[in-house]
């Protein structure tokens, strides 16, 4: 059996290899959930968001059957990983990351699922992306002053953008801004993580592609929370930088996502 290290990041790395950036990609509006309603967290998450189901449940091929369906015969199963505690008898028990296969709604027959809640069209993605930024704690400065560059800087922790108006539509606006944003949750004040902390690593080290990882994944949490499909495309340099940093380290993708989380939590002052 593979380790579910290895099963999660061949998975994303099949799709970068195809020149896309996975979580770059539209988003349903509704975040990934089993049947019972439970959100999916961290990678799980982002690798069911993926999918291209419109289906957000998901579930095992056995509950499938406890519902009184089956998954259609010839459907692939998609990979998603857990922490599992592992009790060891007069040694210390320790935890262990294993994959479990599920399959979509939409790959199966015969459940009997209640109707899925359709939009309203109430939803305002882009004032509740306004309304993240605005209550982020120890917000750093951010200013418009960019020019036609978008960056953080540790130095005067501060980020800076292009003007507003320059931005193709609000959706890349934010989408920018919350990958800065994510940028600055590692600064000392805040998370503390490593890799900003010395300034501009070299591109393309990988110290330079797992923090900007790090960035994606914490864009796409909050853009996900915002309702806002991210959509902006990345320079295939940074696809590919990225992906020799991973090809390295194949718990690169599983930490990048998970520091991700944490930096889109904080931002949203959640932890
Ligand atoms: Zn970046």
């Amino acid at each position: 059996m593979p380790s579910a290290y290895v099963v999660i990041t061949d998975r994303i790395l099949a799709v970068l290899d195809q020149g896309d950036i996975p979580w770059r990609k539209p988003w349903t509006t509704s975040r990934p959930t089993n049947v019972d309603g439970r959100p999916y967290q961290g990678i799980n998450s982002i690798v069911l968001g993926m999918s291209g189901y419109t289906d957000p449940r998901w579930l095992t091929y056995r509950k499938a059957q406890s519902l009184g369906g089956h998954v259609r015969k010839g459907e692939k199963s998609t990979p998603i990983v857990f922490w599992k505690h592992i009790e060891k008898k007069d040694e210390d028990s320790f935890w262990l990351l294993r994959y479990y296969s599920v399959f979509n709604v939409e790959q199966t027959e015969g459940l009997e699922l209640p109707a899925l809640d359709q939009p309203n069209g109430k939803h305002e993605p882009i004032s509740r992306a306004e309304q993240i930024i605005s209550n982020m704690p120890n917000r750093p400065s951010i200013g418009h002053d960019g020019g036609n560059q978008a960056y953080y800087r540790p130095s005067t922790d501060s980020v800076h953008l292009p003007s507003q108006e320059s931005f193709h539509g609000p959706e890349q606006y934010y989408s920018t801004l919350f990958h800065e944003a994510s940028h600055s949750t590692g600064h000392e004040s805040r998370l503390n993580r490593h890799g900003l902390e010395t300034g501009i690593a070299a591109f393309g080290s990988a110290t330079y592609s797992k923090e900007e990882l790090v960035a994606e994944f914490g864009a796409a949490f909050l853009c996900h929370e915002s309702g806002i499909a991210n959509t902006i495309d990345n320079s295939k340099a940074y696809i590919q930088g990225w992906a020799k940093a991973i090809g390295r380290d194949k718990r690169l993708v599983i930490t990048a996502a998970s520091q991700g989380e944490k930096a889109a939590n904080f931002i949203m002052g959640a932890n």
